[in-house]
């Protein structure tokens, strides 16, 4: 069932963000299914690896297999219903519909104590390409208790042909609260014209990109930079692969942009006691590894994880041309 409801005149910028809420509260008493996973994920362990300045953390979660291993190939998806169209969702699934082209519904496979979908209405390919506005916007309406993510159809997203975000409980994931603890140690400082400011980070074992600004054409100019720039250096006729984290606060968006080398680190392909089921979308790029298999949670190591970022990151050059292409904006 999708709640038709919206926000009078009078109510506040967090509407959204409460009204979500709500809904998952709701839904994890009358959706025997997400209620168990949720329970089953206050159980959920994690282990903690310290680098130099940061963390990562590894969390064992067993319901994400279906995410983890889910089949993306072309022709997987087409011989499949697509569990993002309304036609096709559980019964026991309602959602909010924001400005009637998109769905706000509850993920039944938590990583985080909240975990929303934020899926269009209509059946149409994921791409961020077109689609950073609404990013933007629905991290601002969801900002005061969520952070947005977007996975590329190519790099962690398990419904490729169906344009949708993510989004879960707010500072959870180790870029967005050690984030200023990473500022202080960056080799370089940021580039900002006033209005917007960028950082580029390369000493944290994969390389990463954050833009932060009040204004989002500010913002829509900068990524647009990005993403053609990207475009140029990647395969011809498909979206870069890259991951997205967005939050706001205090009237401020931050975008923290993860440009990827490849989605699976061969790891995941290898057989027997060497594979690792890892298939590192944009939480894992932020520094919360999702191992659904227990005996991969035990058995990763710290080299395990310096191992797996170095494959998935774009190399040093693809980072400095990418720095140098938005740096030119700032000049
Ligand atoms: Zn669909």
């Amino acid at each position: 069932m999708i709640i038709e409801e919206r926000p009078e005149k009078n109510q506040g910028a967090s509407w959204w963000s409460d009204r979500s809420k709500k809904l998952l509260a709701d839904q994890k008493n009358s959706w025997p299914l997400l209620k168990e996973n949720y329970q089953n994920l206050e159980n959920v362990i994690e282990r903690e690896f310290e680098f130099d300045g940061f963390t990562v953390r590894v969390q064992s979660n067993q319901a994400r297999i279906i995410s983890s291993s889910a089949d993306v190939r072309a022709e997987a998806i087409r011989s499949r219903k697509c569990f993002l169209c309304r036609e096709n969702f559980p019964l026991e699934q309602n959602g909010l519909s924001y400005n009637k082209q998109v769905f706000i519904l509850a993920n039944p496979y938590p990583i985080f104590p909240e975990h929303l979908t934020i899926s269009k209405s209509k059946h149409i390919p994921q791409t961020i390409i077109g689609n950073f506005a609404e990013f933007l916007e629905i991290s601002r309406i969801l900002g005061k208790h969520y952070t947005v993510f977007y996975n590329g159809p190519k790099c962690g997203s398990s419904a490729p042909d169906h344009m949708h975000f993510q989004a879960g409980t707010k500072n959870l994931i180790p870029v967005e609260f050690e984030f200023d603890k990473m500022v202080q140690r960056l080799s370089r400082a940021v580039v900002s014209n006033g209005k917007i400011e960028a950082r580029f980070f390369e000493d944290h074992l994969r390389y990463f990109i954050t833009l932060e600004s009040r204004n989002k054409g500010e913002l829509l100019f900068a990524f647009k930079t990005f993403i053609n720039s990207f475009k140029k250096i990647s395969v011809p006729h498909d979206e870069p692969l890259l991951n997205i984290i967005s939050s706001y606060q205090e009237d401020i968006w931050r975008v923290i942009i993860f440009p990827r080398g490849k989605h699976r680190p061969d790891q995941y392909s290898l057989e027997g006691s060497k594979q690792l089921l890892i298939s590192p979308a944009a939480v894992d790029m932020g520094g919360l590894f999702i191992t659904p298999r227990k005996e991969d949670f035990e058995k990763i190591t710290k080299d395990d994880i310096v191992n797996i970022y170095k494959q998935v990151t774009v190399t040093k050059e693809y980072f400095e041309y990418l720095r140098k292409k938005i740096g030119e904006i700032f000049i």
